[in-house]
């Protein structure tokens, strides 16, 4: 786990692809995301690097790619490369660092490395990896106590949240990539006043700022992975919206928790940010306080107690179709940070595998919603319009309690600090399409 900054950090190292050395770019050379694409009606395993692409599907057919790596980068998705050895992943991150560097990429390569160079703006992107199992957590106790005070005003957190990593199995089949289109769910719906249910679109439409965590390596059925060798088991992170219909939720959620209420559609971005890249980025994890007991053994590591949290802005944006159609720009709904979770991606990994259970290259961890402390850093609208009794009041002069039909939601996240290129995660992006009609 490269949990130190090493030379692929350097602010000073510059591309020679020009759009990478703007201030602004979400994609420098420091950063180095994978994704995967369309060309040639083929899907390809590319690297976002300012504007541009650079086509390692096609780098490795030339054979410029180390040979060892070359089998994962021809390869249609990330998973082959998930498969690797750990230490795969920093040898092809340094590798790239030099090719698309202005100074250290051989001369030999230089018009090869050009060669597989195509502009980003218009090329479609695909799932970067075939997601075998998705499993959605609930990190972030701020969010866990906002909502259950709003369904248990009395006891919004549950004693077990101190002590456990809550989660439960999502929905693959509807994952989806960025700028897909979100069909507002049709559902049991049980009237405010209670009564017998009716079934139709929700009215209660809403989104969630999640991290998506990508899992690289393998662990024998019956193997759990200890804590100290967990953050070896994330390879990088993606956006993520788990697009909830609280109606629906609120209705079905009891004994066995969320099914239809959020199984209908999960918004992930393309690009995956590797651990490595954000190497500079990490800080210590949220200090147990406020009556909060110390983890058990099991998930207890002193370096994951110092360094296993991200600093990680999150952002998210909200444009309704009359917003767009006045010109008015989107406007922001919340600014979150990750390293506001109450667990560590490694606590996560390391209980998820403590009964023995499997993880594969290519599961999908959601972080759940990254909510903060103040309350313009809570990360859906089921927490800032209070369950939909405080209306937010919008440029246009809309209000919204859920969300409309056109209303396009777009999560982003950087990281910056002194001393290191500020990367960015791009977008992730859905509109609410109307309901299937009855
Ligand atoms: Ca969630």
């Amino acid at each position: 786990m490269a949990v130190t900054p090493d030379a692929t950090h350097d602010p000073g190292r510059r591309s020679w692809i020009d759009s990478a050395n703007r201030e602004d770019t979400d994609f420098p050379l420091q950063n180095l995301p994978l994704g995967v694409f369309r060309r040639k009606s083929e899907s390809r395993i590319g690297v976002a690097i300012g504007d541009r692409i650079f086509d390692l599907h096609a780098a490795a057919g030339a054979e410029i790619v180390p040979p060892r790596l070359r089998e994962p980068c021809l390869a249609p998705r990330l998973n082959r490369l998930l498969a690797a050895e750990h230490a795969a992943w920093p040898e092809l991150r340094g590798w790239l660092s030099d090719v698309l560097s202005m100074d250290s990429c051989p001369a030999s390569l230089r018009s090869i490395a050009e060669a597989c160079v195509l502009p980003a703006a218009g090329v479609e992107m695909l799932l970067p990896m075939q997601v075998g199992d998705y499993t959605d957590f609930y990190a972030s106790r701020h969010h866990a106590t906002n909502v259950g005070a709003l369904f248990r005003p009395d006891q919004p957190l549950l004693p077990n949240y101190a002590w456990v990593p809550i989660g439960y199995h999502g929905r693959c089949s509807s994952l989806v990539i960025s700028g897909t289109g979100v069909r507002r769910p049709n559902g049991q719906l049980r009237p405010e006043t209670g009564g017998s249910p009716v079934f139709g679109p929700t009215r209660q439409l809403d989104y969630e700022l999640e991290l998506g965590a990508v899992v690289g390596g393998t662990n024998a059925l019956g193997e759990p992975v200890p804590i100290a060798k967990a953050g070896e088991r994330v390879f990088g992170l993606v956006l993520l919206n788990d697009w909830s219909a609280r109606d629906i939720q609120a209705w079905e959620y009891q004994p066995l928790g969320p099914f239809l209420g959020k199984s209908f559609a999960t918004t992930l971005s393309p690009w995956v940010v590797t651990l490595e890249a954000l190497a500079p980025f990490r800080t210590t994890a949220t200090p147990r306080g406020d009556g909060n007991p110390p983890p058990l053994p099991y998930l207890t590591d002193a370096a994951d107690v110092a360094g296993g949290a991200f600093d990680l802005q999150l952002d998210v944006f909200l444009a309704t179709e009359r917003m767009r159609r006045d010109g008015i720009d989107p406007v922001r709904l919340t600014r979150s940070n990750l390293r506001h979770l109450y667990w560590t991606l490694a606590q996560l990994v390391t209980h998820h595998t403590s009964n023995g259970c499997n993880l594969q290259p290519g599961d999908l961890l959601g972080t759940g919603t990254v909510s903060g402390p103040e309350p313009e850093s809570v990360g859906c609208l089921l927490e800032r319009t209070r369950r939909g009794t405080a209306p937010l009041p919008l440029p246009s002069g809309e209000t919204r309690t859920f969300l409309e039909d056109g209303d396009e939601i777009v999560l982003r996240a950087f990281a910056e600090r002194s001393g290191y290129r500020r990367i960015g995660f791009g977008e992730c992006r859905g509109r609410v399409l109307a309901a299937h009609p009855l």
